[in-house]
């Protein structure tokens, strides 16, 4: 969010990726007291974002494409054509980057049967294609990424017209893929799952399933990154836009009537955690990319739109959709035609490999982040009514090294001011910081330096639900 942030903003902006100093652990709150990321950060980040490949991209949407349709009612039976061959593929995929890693990467389907008219009007085996790569020390804690295979033409019905899908959402699962093929390279502290879903165009099926799988496994599920629609930078009106967007939440989806109570008395309607989980890409972008932006959109979808970020916020999982900033209407699910000089259709000629590749690097150092930082603190909580100060403390993360607490106006889009605490503490004082004035979250940091989204004050911004009392 670069080219929107004042002078002011951008001299303290939040960290991601952040390196405590021995001198800046006073207790004193310094707004602005936050550093850059740490060289070692910066470099490992780089490796990444250096290893993704748009040839690579390229390949995965070729041969996406080459199963003629991927609708979910298509054959499941063929090699060569319909979802079915198309998500075996990816499987097979996963296997071979599982097998370049010594078998790092567990491979499954995961499936149900669904019957849901009008749009799948018969019984119907929709299946998901998902790898996971095992957190080493937190491998409960989950970090999703996930883009739909399925495809659709005009009619979300016809499951036997060519129905290329190249950019919705090809891009998304070529995404995914190429962040599985760099990651799994590597070790992390919590787990990654890389997921290929089917049945978004007739209900966001494959989503669901997903969200029913993790909460059946028991995931404590950290983020879910939906990349649908990621490949495109020419809009309708001759324009170009090198932006990503990422929409997110500001009040949970499956917010419960207590939750609503608190946040009516004391705020957080844009602080939904998958808000800041939103706000923590932007910043890994500004750290870590040049050329390359967030656009922060404070909606859960385009308008009257969804996708499969959708059953992941419903369950109480953070999730994100991540787009293009310039979509081009002509070429999402039409029919394959020329009409009046314009060619309609979702070709791989509507893909711009550049701008995806950037898109993948944004979703893999997010992921690497993520995975490498300590879990946000449990419990976030903030006194000091009828006071000059603001008490804020937090429950004791596991191998946080440190702290971030941050505090911003209440009208502010993003996180303005910080000071550090040494992970000894699990709170602190802010003098002169009168409570009613500010939002409040804090973050946790690694001794290496990655840290945690931020976590706004109080269960409206929990990560995760507060263990039962
Ligand atoms: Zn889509």
């Amino acid at each position: 969010m670069r080219g929107r942030r004042t002078l002011k903003i951008r001299n303290i902006a939040a960290t991601a990726a952040f390196g405590l100093l021995a001198a800046c652990t006073s207790m004193v709150p310094q707004p602005g007291a936050t550093q850059p990321a740490p060289l070692a950060v910066k470099q490992a980040l780089a490796s990444i974002s250096g290893e993704i490949s748009e040839a690579n991209l390229r390949g995965y949407i070729e041969k996406m494409v080459s199963f003629g349709t991927r609708h979910t009612l298509s054959d499941q039976t063929s090699d060569v054509r319909g979802i079915g061959a198309a998500r075996r593929w990816v499987e097979s995929e996963f296997r071979k980057m599982g097998a370049a890693c010594g078998g790092c990467l567990e491979v499954m389907t995961v499936q149900d049967t669904i019957t849901s008219p009008p749009r799948v009007p018969s019984p119907t085996v929709i299946a998901n294609a998902v790898a996971i790569l095992r957190g080493t020390t937190d491998p409960n804690r989950v970090i999703i990424i996930q883009g739909h295979l399925d495809s659709r033409v005009t009619d979300p019905l016809d499951f036997t017209s060519d129905a290329p899908g190249a950019n919705d959402d090809a891009s998304g699962v070529a995404a995914v893929m190429e962040s599985a093929r760099v990651l799994s390279k590597r070790k992390f502290g919590a787990t990654l799952v890389f997921a290929a879903l089917s049945g978004e165009e007739q209900g966001l099926h494959g989503g669901r399933i997903l969200a029913a799988y993790a909460k059946a496994q028991g995931w404590d599920v950290l983020a879910v990154l939906n990349n649908d629609i990621v490949g495109n930078t020419h809009g309708l009106a001759a324009t170009v836009d090198n932006r990503i967007r990422i929409f997110s939440e500001g009040v949970r989806s499956n917010e419960e009537e207590t939750i609503a109570a608190a946040r009516r008395s004391v705020g957080g309607e844009v602080d939904a955690p998958a808000r800041n989980l939103a706000r923590y890409m932007d910043v890994i972008a500004d750290q870590h990319m040049t050329g390359f932006d967030v656009s922060l959109v404070y909606r859960r979808d385009r308008f009257g739109r969804g996708g499969d970020q959708v059953p992941m916020v419903e369950a109480g999982f953070p999730a994100v959709r991540v787009t293009e900033a310039a979509e081009n209407y002509t070429r999402q699910h039409q029919d394959l035609r020329n009409e009046n000089g314009i060619a309609y259709g979702d070709v791989i000629d509507g893909v711009d490999f550049q701008y995806l590749a950037q898109v993948t690097r944004l979703n893999a150092m997010t992921m690497a982040a993520l995975a490498s930082a300590p879990r946000p603190p449990l419990e976030v909580k903030i006194d000091g009514a009828v006071s000059a100060d603001t008490k804020v403390s937090w429950t004791a993360s596991p191998g946080a090294a440190s702290y971030v607490v941050w505090w911003r106006e209440t009208t502010s889009p993003v996180w303005q001011h910080s000071v550090v605490v040494p992970g000894s503490e699990t709170s602190t004082t802010l003098k002169n910081v009168v409570i009613d004035d500010w939002f409040f979250g804090v973050q946790a940091v690694s001794a290496d330096g990655y840290a945690s989204p931020v976590q706004f004050a109080g269960v409206v911004g929990a990560f995760f639900p507060p263990p039962p009392k």
